[in-house]
């Protein structure tokens, strides 16, 4: 695999491509369409990690009855306020603006809205959903963990204990969202993917070893690699670490606590009986309107206080003061343009997966010079 080059996808053909494969495999054509276009967005932004990628795995899921196409949220308890809703084992890309269009409607009557969500499909790169309450011109913050499915150590330790945990935190501005989006583990474990993949390596440091050996080889996730198609991190022995020593194991903790023990949907602890089943994100979000703060002006300021920020003198002139979400809409913008760049065993994987259920890949993948 290594001697094939990568290629290079145009935009929407990728996503025909996508929502085709979601669509045979038993998923309505709007949801088909609405989960090819959010795994798109991620490689849009350059979170190659969560976009298209993730294809084979969502398939498999859903034949193993782990994820379930055409799910509604249903609403466990609610006030005017809050409300803690579980996502049924949808798919994420279906049951994440459903969530987040529960929390919108309540923050625009209220003021604010704590909304928990528990037993959601992989909800993917969760700057979507802040970037869907921005566009609703709210503030929203997004705390999430994954039920039973630990792969980072905690600072200190060597043993899983903590899943990827993002957080995400977005501000609405009047040229458009500012998002602060990230994995609290060094690197999201859809980056290690990308990496057993022959994409981009991880840091040094990203992972560590039984033996507190620290590493950047996949196989320490996910067992040894050669021969195999999908990676399952079951197989590997080592851990993914936490950003920021003490400060982002404190954060992901601090996931577990809401996303997890808040909810209602578990920590990423051992699952009682054992057995790992399903990947279910559980998403603790709040939902501000800047109006009801008396903060009328709030898209102006935020504006005028980031241009501010990025008007620090460039430590490297030659490289620009960014924003959180600035290297997105930048990524965005070129491949909107150029198409999207994929590693030739990501692409591979996906004609298989595509094959086995009678899609034929399109023909439109070029080879990268
Ligand atoms: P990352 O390390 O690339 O960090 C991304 C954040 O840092 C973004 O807000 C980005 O704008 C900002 N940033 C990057 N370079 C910058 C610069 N030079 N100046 C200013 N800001 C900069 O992201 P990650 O930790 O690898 O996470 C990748 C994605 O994975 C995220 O979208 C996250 O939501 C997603 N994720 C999802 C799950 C899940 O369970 N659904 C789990 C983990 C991660």
């Amino acid at each position: 695999m290594a001697d094939l080059p990568s290629v290079t996808v145009p935009v929407g053909a990728l996503r025909d491509y996508i929502a085709a494969i979601f669509t045979a495999a038993g998923c309505a054509t709007t949801e088909g369409g609405r989960i090819a276009h959010h795994l798109i967005s991620a490689n849009l932004t350059g979170h190659d990690s969560h976009g298209v990628i993730r294809t084979p795995r969502y398939i498999l899921w859903l034949k193993e009855g782990k994820v379930r196409a055409g799910q509604q949220i249903a609403v466990l308890h609610e006030t005017p306020t809050h409300a803690v809703l579980d996502g049924q084992y949808g798919f994420g890309q279906t049951i994440g603006p459903q969530a987040v269009d529960f929390g919108i409607e309540k923050a625009r009557a209220a003021g604010m809205a704590a909304i928990g969500l528990r037993n959601s499909g992989h909800i993917g790169r969760i700057g979507d959903w802040a970037e869907r309450a921005a566009a609703a011109g709210l503030i929203s913050l997004h705390f999430v963990n994954v039920q039973g499915g630990e792969l980072v150590a905690p600072f200190g330790g060597v043993d899983r204990r903590f899943s990827t945990n993002p957080i995400c935190i977005g501000v609405p501005t009047r040229e458009g969202p500012i998002i602060l989006d990230f994995a609290t583990s060094l690197v999201a474990e859809g980056k290690v993917l990308v990496a057993s993949n022959g994409g981009k390596p991880v840091p040094e440091g990203a992972l560590i070893e039984p033996d507190g050996r620290l590493s950047r080889d996949p196989a320490t996730l996910y067992g040894p690699i050669a021969g195999t198609h999908l990676r399952d991190s079951a197989r590997g022995e080592g851990a993914l670490r936490s950003f920021g020593d003490h400060k982002g194991s404190g954060l992901a903790f601090m996931c577990e606590m809401l996303a997890g023990v808040l909810t209602g949907g578990g920590t990423s602890g051992p699952i009682p009986g054992g057995k790992r089943g399903r990947i279910a994100n559980g998403m603790f979000s709040l939902y501000l309107d800047p109006d009801g703060f008396g903060a009328a002006d709030f898209a102006v300021q935020a504006r005028a206080y980031a241009e501010y920020v990025k008007s620090s003198r460039p430590a490297d002139p030659a490289v620009a003061v960014l924003l959180p979400g600035e290297p997105e809409s930048r990524t965005r913008a070129a491949r909107l343009k150029d198409g999207i760049p994929l590693q030739p065993e990501t692409w591979e994987a996906i004609a298989a997966t595509a094959r086995d259920l009678g899609v034929t890949p399109p023909a439109v993948a070029m080879p990268n010079g």
